[in-house]
This record gives C-alpha cells, structure tokens and sequence, in this order.
C-alpha cells in the first residue's frame, strides 16, 4: 500500500496570489514520481500539503484512497518518511539522531540503516563535535552527511511513503553522489515523491512531472521528455 493521488489540488499562502492551479497527479504504490521545475514553480508546497504542514486551499489529497483531511496528524507523519532538505540534528550522537522516533529499534537494526545511507563511519560521533570544544570525539558533519542521517533515521523508521526534497546547497559531487545513492537505495520498491532540484535524481524516476508556475506542463519518463525536447 502507499498509493498517493493529488486531486485537482489548489493552494495559496495569501489568497491574493495562487501558488498551485489544480494539480492532478498519482504516485502509485511502489512507484517513484520526480517533480521537477524552475525555482518558486511550487514544488517544496507540494511536499508541505503531503506533509499537512498547510491544508489545501481547493481539492484533496488522498493517500489509499483516503482524504489525508480526515487522518489523524500523527498517522499521516507516520505513514510518510520526510526527508527534508535542512536536516536539524539534536546535539546527541549520531546513533540517537537515527533511532529518533524508533526508540525500540536494536543497535543492529541503527547500524543497518546507518549502512544502508553509508553513513556508518561517523556512527558514535555526536552531530557537533569540534564545534563545541576541542578534544570531542565527534566529528562536525556537513549538510550532505547531516542529510544521510536523515535518510538512515527514514530507513529505520520504514515508512509507507517516502517524501525526499533535495538539497539544493552546493554540495560536493562526490558526497552528491553518496546521497543519490543512498536515496536510490531507499527509495527503490516504496512510494516516492521527489522533489527533485538535480537532473540525475530523476533518471530511475517512473514519472517525472515539470511543474511552471503551479501548473503541470508536461509529465512522462525521462526519454520521453528528453525526445520531445
Ligand atoms: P527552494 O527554491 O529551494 O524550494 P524555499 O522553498 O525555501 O526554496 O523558498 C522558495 C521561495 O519562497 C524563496 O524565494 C523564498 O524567499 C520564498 N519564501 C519562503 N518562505 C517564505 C515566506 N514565509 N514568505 C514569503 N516567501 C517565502
Ligand atoms: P519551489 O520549491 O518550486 O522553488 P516553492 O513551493 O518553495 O517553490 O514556492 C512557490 C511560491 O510560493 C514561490 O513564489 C514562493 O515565493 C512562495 N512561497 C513559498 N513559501 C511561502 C510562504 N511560506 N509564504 C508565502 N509565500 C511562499
């Protein structure tokens, strides 16, 4: 399950000004959908409605079928795995920022997940470290490390539906790499929605949707759109 369908989706932050003019799209259970566009087209306020950080202002979105209106908030935020493009940590160690929100999870289970978004390496240093005082043991993590412990937290935390919004800080394209990779890893057989800020992101995607100005102008698979260009 994990099917997530936007239906006829309208929103404004300020009523005089429109920012999504009827969105209609599905990302189907298992699926990976990549939207895509120019900056302020809108698509970071399509992760915020899935979140239900905001309500929308006309239509519905629907997550099995069922208006995520009438889901309890803390239902929705378990059943979507966000990983969010400003990772915050707590000033804990990276092992806690992981079990976050699993706190039953085994030290195996933390280790896996660590794996799975390759950032096992840094797994006893505390998110601050040296910015703290000299003679921590831990390391000072950069948005790109920061942002793979969100993943490991999202792996372990195994949710239905996996919402990424890509970074868009410059990040080195080694470590870019590392992320593309990890979050290929995790998104690979889940319901994903992509927020998708690099063109290699959307390569593996099911559907890459291009949004301009709060409306869809074109969808297909990545050689579909490339042809048609
Ligand atoms: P991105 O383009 O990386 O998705 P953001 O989502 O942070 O960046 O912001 C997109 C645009 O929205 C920016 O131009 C920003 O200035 C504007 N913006 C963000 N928050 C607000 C706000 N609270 N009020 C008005 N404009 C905002
Ligand atoms: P994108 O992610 O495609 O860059 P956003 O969804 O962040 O676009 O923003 C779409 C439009 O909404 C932009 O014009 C932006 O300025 C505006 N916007 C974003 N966040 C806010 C906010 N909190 N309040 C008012 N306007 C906002």
């Amino acid at each position: 399950s994990g099917n997530v369908r936007f239906d006829d989706v309208r929103f404004a932050y300020d009523p005089e000004r429109p920012i999504l003019k009827g969105l209609s799209f599905e990302v189907p259970a298992g699926k990976t959908v990549a939207i895509v566009g120019p900056s302020g087209a809108g698509k970071s306020t399509i992760s915020r409605l899935l979140f239900r950080l905001y309500d929308v202002s006309g239509g519905k979105i629907l997550i099995d079928g069922q208006d995520i209106r009438k889901v309890t908030q803390s239902s929705l935020r378990a059943s979507i795995g966000m990983v969010p493009q400003d990772t915050v940590l707590f000033n804990d160690t990276i092992r806690y920022n992981i079990r976050y929100g699993r706190w039953d999870a085994s030290d195996a289970e933390v280790e896996e997940a660590a794996r799975t978004a390759q950032i096992d390496a840094f797994i006893q240093a505390s998110p601050k470290g040296y910015e703290t005082e000299v003679g921590e043991r831990g390391l000072k993590l950069s948005g790109g490390e920061k942002q793979r412990v969100a993943i490991a937290r999202t792996v372990l935390k195994a949710p239905p539906i996996l919402l990424l919004d890509e970074a868009t800080s410059a990040l080195d394209s080694h470590t870019e790499q590392e992320i593309q990779d990890a979050l290929e890893r995790v998104s690979r057989n889940r319901t994903s929605l992509v927020i998708a800020h690099r063109l290699s992101t959307i390569v593996g995607a099911d559907e890459i949707i291009v949004l301009d100005q709060g409306r869809i102008v074109e969808r297909g698979k990545h050689g579909q759109l490339l042809a048609a260009n």
